[in-house]
């Protein structure tokens, strides 16, 4: 049956410590203990939807130190398909997290391992997961070549391709988002990077913007809005807005990453994108309801 996702991103290790206040540059301030959870935008869809009952595998590289081991035996714990993550010698990708007293993050990333991701790792991945994958869905935390291979070859063999495009500034640049654009059904993004891509200004109704990305070149697109669910805009279809699921929010780390997976493992059984956010909307709002990314991701039982 080809009803799998398979995910084309990052692995990181996150290191967490809380600080009464952020440092000022050349200052030193102490913390809490140390605490180190699996993430990265890749490993966290691959977990989103491995925690939904997908058939999931994930396309990336990881170093061969202990955040490696930590990472990979993480995603085997989970049921994520790991054939296709490759063990390099660059230290594994790491993110840095002071959180403030009020929540606010600073967040220094060293990619490591996850820029030495080649088109060619993502071609034959793709290739090779064409008999059991319907749904290739990147993000952009991998190099830019990467992420063109993996639009590429998705489209060669007829798998859809999903795009969240965090961070979003390549998509700046023509000679990205050229290739990859179009082959983008649906490109995911939050108001925040919307309003960047389309260089808009601050308005209150989120429809145009999903609108505007329809003008980008993309099949469809979706607009998350937080709390207030996501709108989505498709080429046949209009413009929809799906309303959020009103649950009591705890932490919203990893929302969107939550979101996207559930949205790529539902396209993969079912092609209607309306229905897909119905249901992505829902697993984002479990996601909030606990603290950190990956940790609060819910079971179908746990969907509010
Ligand atoms: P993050 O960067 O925190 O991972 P994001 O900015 O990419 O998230 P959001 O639009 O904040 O994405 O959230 C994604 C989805 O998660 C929303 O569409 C919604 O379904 C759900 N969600 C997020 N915040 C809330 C909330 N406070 N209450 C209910 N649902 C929420």
């Amino acid at each position: 049956m080809t009803t799998g996702v398979l995910v084309v991103g990052s692995a990181n290790a996150d290191l967490v410590v809380q600080v009464d206040r952020h440092p000022a540059p050349g200052e030193t301030v102490l913390g809490s203990d140390l605490r180190v959870h699996p993430g990265g935008k890749g490993a966290n869809q691959a977990v989103a939807a491995a925690r939904l009952g997908a058939r999931v595998g994930l396309v990336g590289r990881i170093g061969t130190d202990a955040h490696g081991d930590l990472l990979v035996g993480s995603l085997v714990r989970e049921g994520v398909d790991t054939s296709t993550v490759l063990r390099d010698d660059a230290p594994t990708g790491v993110a840095l997290i002071a959180v403030g007293s009020t929540g606010e993050n600073s967040i220094v990333v060293s990619p490591g391992a996850n820029a030495r991701v080649t088109d060619a790792d993502v071609k034959d991945a793709v290739r090779g997961a064409s008999g059991w994958a319907r749904v290739v869905s990147a993000q952009l935390e991998i190099p830019r070549a990467a992420v063109v291979a993996a639009a590429a070859v998705a489209e060669e063999q007829g798998m859809r391709f999903v795009l969240n495009p965090s961070p979003p500034d390549p998509l700046l640049d023509p000679d990205f988002a050229g290739p990859v654009l179009p082959r983008c059904d649906p490109l995911v993004v939050n108001e925040h990077e919307a309003r960047m891509l389309l260089g808009a200004a601050s308005a209150d109704d989120p429809a145009p913007l999903a609108d505007g990305l329809l003008r980008t070149g993309v099949r469809s697109a979706v607009v998350t809005l937080g709390a207030r669910g996501a709108v989505v805009a498709q080429r046949a279809g209009g413009t929809r807005h799906v309303p959020g699921v009103p649950v009591e929010a705890v932490d919203t780390t990893g929302a969107g990453d939550a979101f996207t997976g559930a949205l790529a493992w539902r396209l993969s059984q079912d092609p209607d994108l309306v229905a897909a956010v119905q249901w992505a909307v829902r697993v984002g709002a479990a996601a909030v309801r606990g603290l950190g990314a990956q940790s609060a991701y819910p079971r179908p039982e746990d969907l509010p």
